[in-house]
């Protein structure tokens, strides 16, 4: 079966799953009108990693609706993506990177997703033209890097892949093009039963460094399978980063988080965000952590990894841009820098706040 055929056999409806989670005819309703807002797709293979018989099991969490009510209080664009669209399908929001929307498809629709609005949905964001994006790329030489992202990027077949690797490696400008993708961890067989991915990584490889940056957010999620395909992309010649989202029931909670960024590291990966949850519709009631909780967690996790595994920025990707949270001061207020800015003026700015105990977010406009 090529992995395509696996995709189809996904789980996308409450009945697919109702035996198999034990579901009560409540949750099962529950499902149901969850799943017709925010729709479900899970693959065999991450279906396997739930135990079945835990109703708070993590690998359950990011990939099963919660079978209660939904709350939908949130926003569907929490960093002004719209604005930040130059022309269909690419962002252009921090000087030197070109975002582009490469696929609305995912191997599975995360339940924590922030791109929910248009995962798995007919959505006029996808970009199509790719030498209109070539040439806005030429037209802004400050473009240094181009993310390939989505929805999931490898989800594109191989050839699209290779076209997008086609155009964008012959860009001088560009000093590495970076591949976002969940498959490594959500479906490796994407990546291990097909090797003409791993071959065309490693022909592009040789003419310009491509990054995968991929995202475990728990320990479970390494299996033979998701080691394997990470192996195959670093052999190919990829340098591979793992980001995590900090989620309630998954992994918040030191131990948890310190185990997952030893996986990292033992990998030969770097972790290159742990970001907070953002406020998304149907989201932030179930996953946020409140950010006063999420630096002891973090700091907890960190002070138990060697250097390597200390590279992580607990971050909260905001409207104005990337904001570091660095931790707390002695007078109970909250100490942020910005990584990345939407205004180029910000980066590197430090700023203190004092947050509610509960906050999980902030306000979207930041004086400084
Ligand atoms: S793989 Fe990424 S884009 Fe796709 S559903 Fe999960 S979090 Fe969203």
């Amino acid at each position: 079966m090529n992995w395509q055929e696996m995709i189809r056999k996904n789980a996308t409806t409450a009945d697919d799953i109702r035996d198999y989670l034990h579901l009560s005819q409540e949750e099962y309703e529950a499902m149901k009108e969850e799943i017709g807002m925010f729709p479900m797709s899970v693959t065999q293979y991450y279906l396997s990693l739930i135990n079945p018989e835990d109703p708070e099991d993590p690998i359950r969490k990011m990939a099963i609706p919660s079978g209660h009510v939904v709350f939908t209080d949130g926003v569907l664009d929490t960093s002004g993506e719209h604005t930040n669209t130059k022309l269909q399908g690419l962002q252009h929001k921090y000087r030197q990177t070109a975002f582009i929307l490469t696929t609305r498809d995912c191997a599975m629709f995360c339940r924590h997703c922030f791109r929910r609005r248009l995962v798995g949905k007919d959505s006029e964001e996808i970009a199509w033209d790719l030498e209109a994006v070539s040439k806005y790329i030429r037209s802004h030489p400050e473009i240094t890097n181009v993310l390939l992202s989505g929805g999931d990027s490898f989800m594109m077949t191989t050839d699209q892949i290779g076209r997008w690797l086609e155009k964008l490696t012959v860009l001088d400008q560009l000093d590495f093009i970076r591949f976002g993708t969940r498959t490594p961890v959500t479906f490796p067989q994407r990546i291990l039963s097909d090797p003409s991915l791993t071959h065309l990584l490693r022909a592009y490889a040789k003419r310009k460094q491509i990054y995968v940056v991929t995202h475990f957010n728990h320990p479970r999620e390494f299996t033979e399978e998701s080691i394997a395909a990470i192996r195959a992309l670093q052999k190919a010649g990829a340098a591979v980063k793992n980001q995590t989202v900090f989620l309630k029931g998954v992994n918040d909670d030191p131990q948890v988080l310190a185990d997952l960024l030893r996986g990292v590291t033992r990998l030969g990966m770097t972790e290159h965000y742990i970001f907070q949850c953002r406020p998304v519709k149907g989201v932030k009631s179930r996953f946020q952590v409140p950010v006063s909780r999420g630096i002891d967690i973090v700091q907890e996790a960190l002070a138990m990894q060697n250097g390597l595994g200390k590279s992580a920025d607990y971050t909260m990707s905001h409207v104005t841009g990337k904001i570091r949270i660095l931790g707390k001061t002695g007078s109970g207020e909250i100490l942020f820098q910005y990584k990345q800015a939407k205004d180029p003026a910000r980066i590197g700015k430090i700023f203190t706040l004092k947050l509610d105990e509960e906050a999980a977010w902030l306000p979207e406009t930041i004086e400084l």
